[in-house]
């Protein structure tokens, strides 16, 4: 077979799924994000692809092949060429500019035009397996991050919102099936879509030890979040005590909330944190939260709907702030009107807060809101980790590391508008066609299982995935052995059993260590010692101790494993 296992790993594969998918012989890189598939990497590559067709079918996608090259015209005609500049690849053709297509709303848009024209055309669903293009400035994990990866894009269309909308769950439902046939436990996030936007989409993610984002998940009742934008419950500790009086406190103290906390000999929760944030358009807004939790930025980007950063030193003194001492109140009954305080919700019920006193080591204790200072405005702020519970059922949520394996998209009218795709209604007026897409990354998801399923010694592939089925090895160089590894090798492929025949004449080791690194999910040997108790020696990749099977056996235990 083309292709052969290696003892080391490329000296940048700085990721498991490049490290084991170029060590196993299933891929050879050319340059970052650039590889080749060879043919164990093909054989899994092309069992992904038909456990996708098989699901796309299933909710009426029709497999179609739009071009990789793109005129640049159509991408004028959306402004991704522009917005989508840094990852564009560019080429020309005499006078002509070109794109490589990163991605096919561009294409499949006017192509729909030219064969829609009534409300009886929709709903209607095209797909596709293409190479696409992206210009990563990160392309370093191997199969998980791309210049030139595949990708099986469906796009959909509706004559409305509603069609849409119920067409969408369907996909989500596909999805879920692609990931469970793959081998795969997916979860479903909400995305944020930016912190500008207010698209629609859903992301899908699968656990893995070395993922490269994060997610907040509840064991309990499966409800998976993005990190950006998680929410989660807490309790309000000090909100059964009675507000006590107003305290003015020297105090000589370090600037962090453990030292504050310290200083009053009080728990972190009790410290009121002032924030101070630049906002464009606006210049400088406190942020107020408990001491013991951490602003989201994400989640305040999104509440100004501007770009923000945290003020620096000269600006604190330039607006009279003094670092570690902000506080919203100056003075007895005299609040902090230098800026204006906005606060998490996680204060608001909260009682008897200290905190700075705006001038170097003093500080207010019993500080309550309301009656010493007023907020703005109360919003989620709150940075949620794995210590708070699930917002839905109360359970401890977790942070797992996760690696995307697909999302979807809500397009609306967005596409359609730019390239003037109409229909005629029931009612006779012309409307816009409402757009979906949906994609999922068919080279990266190789990658993906790799990072999901592995030892130290190699991969561990899924049954639904596995190049092949069944690792035939023959150990030592004992003719009866040699014929009987053959012997065996040709009954499997009559019974159309998957097997990969290791007849090399290499020691025991390294093939029992190619065996283990390639993955497949049986590895069945035939060595003297097996012969002479007229069997093999069976051992599942995945679990730990091997068995003795006899020949009379074989077959119909492996078809009865896989089949
Ligand atoms: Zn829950």
């Amino acid at each position: 077979m083309f292709g052969r296992t290696k003892h080391e790993a490329p000296a940048d594969a700085n990721s498991k799924n490049a490290e084991l998918l170029t060590k196993g012989g299933f891929i050879d890189k050319l340059a970052a994000g650039i590889y080749s598939f060879l043919p164990l990497g093909m054989r899994v590559l092309q069992k992904i692809n038909q456990i996708i067709r098989e699901e796309m079918n299933a909710v009426g996608g029709q497999e179609i092949l739009m071009p990789a090259l793109h005129p640049i015209d159509i991408w004028e005609q959306t402004g991704r060429n522009k917005s989508m500049d840094e990852i564009l690849y560019r080429t020309k053709g005499g006078e002509k500019d070109f794109v490589f297509g990163p991605s096919h709303e561009e294409t499949v848009t006017p192509l729909v035009k030219k064969f829609v024209q009534s409300y009886k055309d929709f709903p209607l669903a095209v797909y596709q397996l293409q190479t696409k293009f992206r210009n990563e400035p990160r392309a370093k994990s191997g199969l998980l991050r791309g210049r030139e990866f595949g990708m099986k894009d469906m796009y959909s269309f509706h004559a409305n919102e509603k069609d849409l909308d119920a067409y969408y769950l369907k996909v989500m439902e596909a999805y879920l099936n692609v990931y469970t046939r793959a081998g795969m436990e997916a979860y479903v996030i909400e995305a944020s879509g930016g912190a500008f936007s207010d698209k629609y989409s859903h992301e899908f993610s699968i656990k893995t030890s070395a993922g490269e984002d994060t997610m907040i998940l509840c064991e309990k009742c499966k409800f998976a979040q993005n990190l950006e934008i998680a929410e989660g419950k807490y309790d309000n500790p000090t909100s059964d005590e009675e507000e006590k009086p107003l305290n003015k406190v020297e105090v000589k103290r370090g600037k962090s909330i453990q030292d504050n906390a310290k200083a009053h000999n009080c728990e972190e929760f009790r410290i009121l944190k002032s924030v101070v944030y630049m906002v464009e358009d606006m210049g400088p807004v406190g942020v107020l939260i408990r001491g013991d939790f951490q602003i989201n930025e994400e989640k305040l980007t999104r509440y100004f709907k501007k770009r923000l950063r945290p003020a620096t030193l000269e600006e604190l003194k330039k607006y009279d702030l003094v670092e570690g001492f902000i506080s919203p109140v100056l003075s007895t009954k005299k609040p902090n009107e230098k800026i204006a305080f906005i606060a998490d919700q996680s204060i608001r019920k909260m009682k008897n807060f200290v905190t700075g006193a705006n001038k170097k080591d003093l500080d207010w204790a019993n500080l309550n809101i309301g009656r010493d200072f007023e907020v703005k405005d109360f919003a989620d702020f709150v940075a949620v980790n794995g210590t708070f519970k699930c917002p839905k059922c109360g359970h401890q949520l977790s942070e797992v590391k996760v690696v995307e394996a697909g999302n979807i998209f809500k397009l609306g009218t967005k596409f359609s508008e730019s390239f003037d795709l109409k229909f005629t209604d029931k009612d006779g007026a012309a409307k816009s066609v409402v757009m979906g897409c949906y994609g999922i990354g068919n080279t990266r998801l190789v990658g993906t299982i790799v990072e999901a399923s592995h030892d130290e010694k190699g991969i561990i592939w899924p049954k639904s995935v596995a190049p092949y089925h069944v690792h035939l090895v023959h150990l030592g160089n004992d003719d009866e052995v040699k014929a009987m590894g053959e012997k065996l090798y040709e009954i499997m492929m009559k019974e159309k059993i998957e097997v990969l025949y290791d007849d090399r004449d290499a020691g025991a080791g390294e093939k029992l260590n190619d065996a283990d690194l390639i993955g497949l999910p049986l590895r069945i040997v035939v060595s003297k010692r097996t012969l002479e108790k007229k069997g093999v020696e069976w051992k599942e990749r995945s679990k730990k101790d091997a068995e003795h099977v006899n020949f009379d056996d074989l077959i119909s235990k492996i078809c009865e494993y896989f089949y």
